[in-house]
């Protein structure tokens, strides 16, 4: 089995560690997953043949609380791809001072080519497989790539079918009407956004002169996309799986979206009510996205997208990380030569499962949140978080990244120490 992108990952943890005391034994924990569980999962198709899906569930660590994480549907989905998500959920859940650990999970697959009945099988198979591994207080599932709040009350309907007991916070990102969060679908998108305009005004950055690029036009990058625009900045280019649109004077955004929804693709469209109309545009590959001369650089699809081979081509003076792990580690010792400023994703998407607690701690009280308190919970937490990162930047001057992964470090070493785990076997007293 190839590791390695938790091989580059973990670079990460090895370059922030010099700033931050912490024992070896620590540090070595925190290199591999807790617990990685893989799983076949039978599914009657349609057409009555059975087929077999690999499924995985890693949680990684759960120091300083249960293992939180989303579940995603993609045909690259491998142990390697699921233990590095996690790895990065523990970092973020501890940056952002939730009581979580890192888990992921995801099921190799195309889901475009299964019917809504198969999908529920497969989703409801996966619960089957895992039910043991997750729970309330163990392991929380979130919706990643692919799967969205349908999946997730399948999910827990499922388990709660296992269980005997209506369980809501086994799952969070479900519909409002299983014990949803307001704002959740939203969360990740927003957080983003309340990030960016944060940062950028630190760089005398004004949204009426910022460019920004969004690849990947899915449940996160729509939604920031269209913040970002209705907030002025001009969005020039969008992108999905498929290929992307460029057009030097902006994008309608919510035109966008509307044809999305209707047409399962983008298109360059200006909609009034529901007539939609092509406006003028390039069609641009996901490559040509990623070097665009652009202020702002949004990758918001998936991990190793800009990488040794193009990061010597990205023109953007700021890239922030939406989705998880889109820069590698060779690229953003390029990208910092290049004076680029790089806003990791531990920080720039945990707008996500800083809601998906929200919502947690909403099915255990009992008591549902308006949106304005969600999104004022969410504003407060990640912008306090964001600039005491910027502060462990300036302070030992290192990049935003580093900065985070320290900040997440210290985190988990007190955590480590309070379980008095940290140095055990070195503490000959105790023997
Ligand atoms: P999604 O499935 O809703 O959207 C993914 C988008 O990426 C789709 O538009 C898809 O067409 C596009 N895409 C797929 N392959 C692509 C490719 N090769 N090039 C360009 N675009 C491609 O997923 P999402 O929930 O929006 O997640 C996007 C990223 O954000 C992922 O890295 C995910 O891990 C991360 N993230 C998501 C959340 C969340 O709450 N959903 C939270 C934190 C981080």
């Amino acid at each position: 089995m190839s590791n390695a992108l938790l091989a580059d990952a973990r670079k990460r943890l090895e370059k922030a560690r010099k700033y931050v005391s912490l024992s070896e034994d620590a540090i070595e924990r925190l290199k591999y997953p807790k617990t990685s569980l893989s799983v076949s999962i039978p599914v009657r198709m349609d057409d009555g043949s059975l087929r077999i899906f690999q499924g995985y569930r890693v949680r990684y660590d759960d120091t300083r609380g249960p293992g939180k994480g989303g579940v995603r549907y993609h045909p690259n989905v491998s142990m390697d791809e699921v233990q590095s998500l996690a790895f990065w959920m523990t970092f973020k859940a501890a940056l952002v001072n939730l009581p979580f650990g890192g888990a992921k999970g995801g099921i190799t697959l195309d889901p475009k080519e299964l019917s809504r009945q198969e999908l529920e099988r497969l989703s409801r198979g996966y619960i089957e497989a895992i039910a043991d591994f997750i729970g309330p207080d163990i392991d929380i599932l979130a919706p990643d790539v692919y799967t969205n709040a349908m999946i997730m009350g399948w999910m827990m309907d499922q388990y709660s079918i296992i269980k005997r007991k209506i369980s809501p916070a086994v799952v969070t990102g479900k519909p409002l009407t299983m014990g949803g969060s307001k704002g959740r679908s939203s969360a990740t998108g927003t957080g983003a956004f309340y990030v960016i305009n944060a940062i950028l005004p630190k760089f005398e950055q004004l949204p009426e002169t910022t460019t920004v690029a969004v690849q990947g036009f899915g449940k996160v990058g729509a939604v920031l996309a269209e913040l970002l625009s209705k907030a002025g900045y001009k969005v020039v280019a969008v992108s999905d799986s498929k290929g992307g649109i460029y057009a030097e004077k902006g994008l309608d955004i919510p035109s966008i979206r509307q044809y999305k929804d209707e047409h399962r693709g983008i298109k360059a469209v200006y909609c009034k009510d529901s007539v939609c109309n092509i406006v003028e545009h390039q069609v641009i590959t996901n490559a040509e996205i990623l070097t665009l001369d652009v202020d702002v650089l949004i990758p918001a699809a998936l991990e190793n997208q800009i990488t040794e081979a193009n990061a010597p081509d990205v023109k953007a003076k700021f890239i922030f990380e939406v989705a998880n792990g889109p820069t590698t580690s060779d690229a953003d010792k390029i990208l910092e030569q290049k004076g680029i400023h790089v806003f990791p994703d531990i920080l720039v998407n945990a707008g996500g499962v800083t809601v998906s607690y929200f919502e947690w701690v909403q099915n255990r009280s009992g008591l549902y949140w308006p949106l304005q308190e969600v999104n004022q919970r969410l504003k407060e937490k990640i912008v306090a978080e964001m600039q005491e990162t910027w502060s462990i930047a300036q302070e030992l001057s290192v990049s935003m990244r580093t900065a985070a992964y320290i900040h997440a470090l210290n985190r988990l070493g007190e955590a480590l120490d309070a379980k008095g785990t940290r140095d055990y076997y070195a503490d000959e007293s105790i023997l």
